[in-house]
């Protein structure tokens, strides 16, 4: 998703620094203090205009959240929406997810959400999508050891392409749904921009797992 360039985006995120990060490998080993309380730590990568991120920061205040996502225009209006009613628990990062582990400690972060992500259709793209092996060898760095991926789309390619690449990792799964919105789980459901706009058209797909240590 290429989003046209907002010209008040870059100096209403300067404006913002409280609550925005542009230099995260500054952060390493710091990321508690830019929030109130020490608690564990969920990041999103890839969270848009942040309709999820900032519905489960209001949802479970006893977690420190952190959304990821690497267009300043996206992510300004991100902000911009989070500052009609600023929360204590939630931070938003401008950078390439694809660097988590840079700018986090390695097994800091309890859960990675992963939503709608780029599909990148193109075989020859596969290494871009944020579900791949090289994606999968950094987020096990920065997760606990008893740290879970979230992952919902509504594309089946990308779903199933996850499905192997997880399981080929090798990843164990403690949730999988073909049609999460018809499912029981929907009821904790937190519907993302994306999720909104695309589950009139077909199901969507969940699916939660955990990497295997030894
Ligand atoms: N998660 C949102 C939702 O479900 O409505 C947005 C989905 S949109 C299809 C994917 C988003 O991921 C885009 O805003 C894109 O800029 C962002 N993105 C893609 N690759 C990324 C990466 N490597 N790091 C951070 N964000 C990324």
């Amino acid at each position: 998703m290429r989003v046209r360039k907002k010209p008040w985006a870059r100096p209403y995120i300067e404006d913002h620094q409280d609550y925005i990060v542009t230099d995260p490998d500054s952060y390493l080993g710091k990321w508690q203090e830019r929030f109130v309380k020490e608690q564990p730590l969920h990041v999103e990568i890839g969270t848009g205009k942040g309709q999820f991120i900032i519905q489960m920061a209001k949802k479970y205040p006893d977690v420190n959240f952190i959304g990821i996502e690497l267009q300043e225009s996206v992510i300004a209006t991100a902000l911009r929406t989070f500052m009609e009613e600023p929360l204590p628990n939630l931070q938003f990062v401008l950078t390439d997810g694809a660097d988590v582990d840079e700018f986090f400690k390695p097994h800091e972060l309890a859960k990675i959400y992963l939503n709608f992500s780029d599909p990148w259709p193109k075989t020859r793209h596969e290494k871009r999508r944020l579900t791949s092996k090289r994606f999968l060898e950094t987020y096990q760095k920065v997760l606990s050891e008893d740290g879970t991926i979230e992952f919902k789309t509504d594309n089946r390619g990308l779903f199933e392409f996850s499905l192997i690449s997880f399981n080929n990792y090798p990843m164990e799964f403690e949730y999988v749904s073909l049609d999460l919105h018809n499912s029981p789980e929907n009821e904790d459901n937190i519907e993302t921009e994306y999720e909104h706009k695309f589950s009139p058209k077909g199901p969507i797909y969940k699916l939660i797992a955990h990497f295997i240590n030894e």
